[in-house]
């Protein structure tokens, strides 16, 4: 199962313009073939498929780990799309009979579907619209089999990472993609190092792309100074031990040793709180009537007046 913990797994920078073509672009890498949604469910079958793992239990305990931290990513890219679609001159608390600004310029800069069904919000959708398909998952019963289709997920992700952050100056795609081409460089040294520990071969010499210059890129640099790029963290809090006898030796790139971290979740910064978008709010409750039932509900309750539950920007 899963236990879930209310931050995020890096800062993402608070909402600046609205960029509904942008944020079409990002949709990729929420519902693409090689996006967040393909790498958590590719890793989440495998491990729900895994028999006997108590014989191969640093495999299954390497693909479970990292499915765990692909949700993390998942959460990351729907923020991100939700920080560009928000529009600060939409923050109303009256109904807006206006046309949504999102619509405003033509032709169409974004995904209707963000506005009229998703109320600007991230959807399980590709960079065309088209909804994410569990064809996407291989899980094939064959451990050297997954292992290698997620060294080539990890590698086709990457790219398609390189080509957002290529296609978009939006602040906050920029720093998504920064953390996320460091994280998918781990996960793809891991699926290599679990694949020459099982049979010898070394397909980082074999198949030696994409080569994304993460350290020639701004965004990534804290993370590479903090030793992202040859870490993986447990995300678990007792389980998923043997994953270090997979996850070893050196990286294949920069020759540093690379380590099993287990780190307080805690320590994760904050997510943001986006506010209300008057111009997709529809008829019915205003945002201030459903505070003040919240009000009601959370008295009846008997919870203090401070809301229990942190956020990065509170009283915004
Ligand atoms: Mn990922
Ligand atoms: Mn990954």
């Amino acid at each position: 199962m899963i236990l879930r913990i209310d931050r995020w797994l890096t800062e993402l920078p608070p909402p600046t313009d609205p960029d509904p073509a942008q944020a079409k672009v990002v949709q990729e890498l929420m519902g693409g073939k090689f996006g967040e949604m393909s790498t958590f469910l590719n890793y989440t079958f495998q491990s729900f498929n895994f028999r006997e793992r108590q014989k191969a239990r640093p495999f299954f305990d390497l693909i479970s780990n990292i499915a765990a931290e692909e949700f993390g990513h998942i959460e990351l890219v729907a923020a991100t799309i939700n920080s560009m679609l928000t529009d600060k001159k939409s923050i109303k608390d009256e109904v807006n009979t206006q046309k949504s600004p999102l619509l405003d310029l033509p032709p169409l800069p974004g995904n209707a579907h963000h506005y009229v069904n998703g109320g600007k919000g991230a959807l399980p959708q590709d960079s065309r619209g088209l909804p994410w398909t569990g064809d996407n998952v291989f899980s094939s019963g064959d451990l050297l089999s997954d292992l290698t289709h997620n060294y080539f997920l990890e590698t086709g992700a990457r790219s398609g990472k390189l080509r957002v952050y290529e296609a978009c100056d939006h602040p906050a795609a920029r720093a998504l993609t920064g953390y996320l081409l460091v994280r998918g460089g781990v996960h793809q040294v891991a699926y290599a190092r679990a694949v020459e520990n099982l049979t010898g071969a070394d397909l980082t010499k074999l198949f030696p792309g994409p080569r994304v210059p993460s350290d020639a890129i701004k965004e990534s640099q804290p993370y590479i100074e903090k030793g992202d790029h040859r870490r993986l963290y447990r995300f678990s809090p007792d389980d998923y031990r043997e994953l270090s006898a997979v996850f070893n030796g050196n990286h294949p790139e920069t020759g540093e040793p690379l380590e099993v971290v287990d780190e307080d979740p805690s320590l994760r910064p904050l997510p943001v709180d986006l506010p209300a978008q008057n111009d997709v709010f529809a008829p019915g409750y205003s945002t201030a009537e459903i505070d003040e039932i919240v009000d009601k509900l959370r008295k009846d309750a008997g919870f203090p007046d401070e809301v229990i539950g942190e956020v990065a920007n509170p009283g915004k």
